[in-house]
């Protein structure tokens, strides 16, 4: 007698369970996603301790009849594929037919259903696997289903669920996302003792997000979109966005209608992880390197190192274009045209950030952002305040505080103020403001405008214009001048470079040379003349004009430092901006220096001229503004 056997079915669907259901959530998830697959409009969800002890769904969608009803518990049973063909193009969330089968094996489930044609429905009930009883019964038409008892027959696995407050954020959060991504319907959470989600149909994205987080949140973003794979390319006018410019040539024409929406946050706004990055893919949400990877480069140089956005994300493309058959709980997708993807997206955004041209207003605190309940988050170590983690995904962090469960804004670390908020400011804040969930943004000819009126401390200069007070850095402000010039000058080829008196001989260790090796024609090409020099010393013999001379040993000792730091290939294009911004920094004008009024005239106008005029190539603002209105309603004006 052979030793292999086919196991029993109820094993199988025990072990499937291991993968699609970690906890109270997953459960939300799978219930969520086969009432959004059956077209319903209202989705309604009760849960009792954390949903350890029941969840409860309730929606008006397409509903069973009664052999549906017994088929969908069998194991890959599905009304939504027929052919191995049909998972090239999955239009429906479900697909693999393993949810419902997976749940019954591991809690006592009730489903009671009524298909929208039939007279009466059907209650059934399953426990541990097990089908107890079926019956017919008067039922609105529809679907509820009750998760009772959840890993009750597993103990191993009960023993892992944490807290009811932190399993019922999760399970928050999954309602959430999901509801970001369908506006048009109506999604209802609610606990014995409150209601965490109550979000009627909305006509927008907007609206919803509104109804969720609350203007507050609003402010800090910036929406966008849609904008298609046709019609987006970025304008090829400066030397940075010439840079980022589709290298791709045309999108094949499969990726042409690919569409990209949402909401990005301002630079001001600075995530220490990437929590509160939501991507959905086709509706979906999903967790992705790629996408992840995309935002992070659209905000390179505009957000500090180890710093995040906030950022909701909608992808639409043909179905075929995205294999979602990847991860059991279906939160990993692949893309067929993986490079373009990403190219697409980051192009984009970064075209809609450069667009915004967000300013900082005073008080410079206000930078804190709100919080969105968090997201995925691979491999990120967790540094804010108060995790928690949405449900679906693999979680590292801690369990939370209870009074966190309830997302309200509370702030968090973010840049360090730059200045001292003064009376004047602090007596007007910016979220008292009534016009403030229109997004504060500035243009070129807004900046155009100002009129230098002196220097506070010989670092920050005091300006003027039509629309308010304005505080201009002037070393960060110098900064980005020097990196979009220096940029648009590496692209044609006509840096200028100047010899050194003296050459300068550089030794470095043998990570350092690695690196070294990396960027030297980089170096080259942005103005240095560097030459071996005996083993691991380089002899710089010039360097790009404005670089003092002095400078030099540190500007190139720090650029291979960050870039060894990070411990990974640059791509030249990154290394690129690294040299242009670590030249910038060095050639800048400094703090503590007087400036004459010609002078203070000259840089403001050349900042207006910028691509990006609000923050220096490391992310830090420029400008901050104090807008009339809040100057007027300072001095009780309006
Ligand atoms: P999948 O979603 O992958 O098809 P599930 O096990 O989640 O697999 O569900 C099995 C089937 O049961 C679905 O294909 C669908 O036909 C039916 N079903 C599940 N939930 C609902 C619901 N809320 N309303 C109508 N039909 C449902
Ligand atoms: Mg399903």
């Amino acid at each position: 007698m052979g030793r292999i056997r086919i196991l029993p079915e109820i094993v199988a669907n025990k072990i499937a369970a291991g993968e699609i259901v970690e906890r109270p959530s997953s459960v939300v998830k799978e219930l969520l996603e086969n009432s959004l697959d059956a077209g319903a409009s209202h989705f309604r969800l009760e849960v009792a301790a954390g949903g350890k002890q029941r969840i409860h769904a309730v929606d008006d969608g397409c509903g069973m009849g009664r052999d549906d009803a017994l088929l969908a518990f069998e194991r890959h049973a599905t009304s939504k594929l027929r052919s191995a063909e049909d998972l090239l193009s999955i239009s429906t969330l479900g697909f693999r037919g393993e949810a419902l089968p997976s749940l019954g094996a591991v809690s006592r489930l009730t489903l009671e259903t009524r298909s929208q044609q039939e007279p009466s429905g059907t209650r059934l009930e399953i426990a541990g696997g097990r089908l107890l009883s079926v019956q017919e019964a008067g039922l609105p038409a529809g679907t509820a289903i009750t998760v009772s008892d959840l890993f009750y027959n597993i103990p191993a696995r009960r023993k892992f669920l944490r807290s009811e407050a932190t399993e019922l954020s999760h399970i928050t959060s999954v309602v959430m996302h999901y509801s970001l991504a369908y506006p048009e319907i109506a999604f209802q959470l609610r606990t014995l003792s409150g209601e965490p989600v109550n979000a009627p149909a909305v006509d927008s994205l907007r609206e919803r997000v509104f109804q969720l987080f609350g203007e507050e949140l609003l402010e800090q973003l910036v929406q966008f979109g849609p904008l298609t794979a046709e019609s987006f390319s970025p304008s090829p006018n400066s030397g940075e966005a010439k840079t980022k410019k589709l290298e791709n040539k045309e999108p094949p024409s499969e990726m042409q209608s690919m569409r990209l929406s949402g909401f990005l946050s301002r630079p001001q706004v600075q995530k220490l992880n990437r929590n509160s990055i939501y991507t959905f893919v086709n509706r979906r949400l999903i967790r992705d390197r790629v996408l992840l990877h995309a935002i992070q480069e659209a905000y390179h140089n505009i957000l500090p190192r180890h710093s995040f956005p906030v950022a909701l994300l909608f992808l639409e493309m043909p179905y075929e274009e995205v294999d979602v058959n990847v991860h059991p709980s279906k939160v990993e997708v692949r893309f067929r045209h993986q490079a373009l993807v990403h190219n697409l997206v980051r192009d984009a955004l970064r075209e809609c950030l450069t667009a915004a041209k967000p300013v900082s207003t005073f008080p410079a605190g206000a930078s804190q952002a709100p919080e969105l309940p968090r997201g995925p988050s691979p491999s990120e170590p967790v540094r804010d305040a108060a995790p928690v983690a949405a449900a679906g995904f693999h979680l590292t962090q801690p369990a939370l505080p209870p009074q966190a469960q309830s997302f309200r804004f509370e702030p968090t670390a973010a840049a360090e103020p730059r200045m001292e908020v003064t009376a004047a400011s602090a007596a007007a804040p910016i979220s008292e403001s009534p016009s403030a969930n229109i997004p504060p943004a500035v243009s070129n000819s807004e900046l155009s405008e100002l009129r230098p009126l002196g220097q506070i401390q010989e670092s920050f200069i005091v300006a003027a214009s039509p629309s308010g007070l304005w505080l201009i850095d002037q070393h960060v402000a110098h900064e980005r001048i020097l990196f979009e010039k220096f940029l648009s000058q590496r692209e044609s080829g006509t840096v200028e470079s100047q010899r050194l008196l003296m050459p300068y001989v550089l030794r470095l260790n043998a990570s350092q040379q690695a690196v070294w090796d990396q960027i030297h024609s980089e170096l080259e090409a942005a103005g240095f003349e560097v030459e071996p020099f005996g083993q691991n010393t380089v002899a710089v013999k010039a360097a790009p004009g404005g670089v003092k001379a002095d400078d030099v040993e540190k500007l190139l000792l720090e650029l291979v430092e960050s870039i060894e730091e990070e411990k990974r290939a640059f791509s030249p294009e990154v290394v690129r901006h690294k040299i242009a911004a670590s030249v910038a920094c060095h050639a800048a004008i400094k703090v503590n220096t007087p400036l004459e009024q010609r002078k203070m005239e000259w840089l403001l106008s050349a900042l207006a001229a910028t691509r990006f005029p609000m923050s220096c190539p490391h992310g830090r603002p420029i400008v901050l503004k104090y807008g009339m209105r809040e100057i007027l309603k300072a001095f009780h004006r309006i």
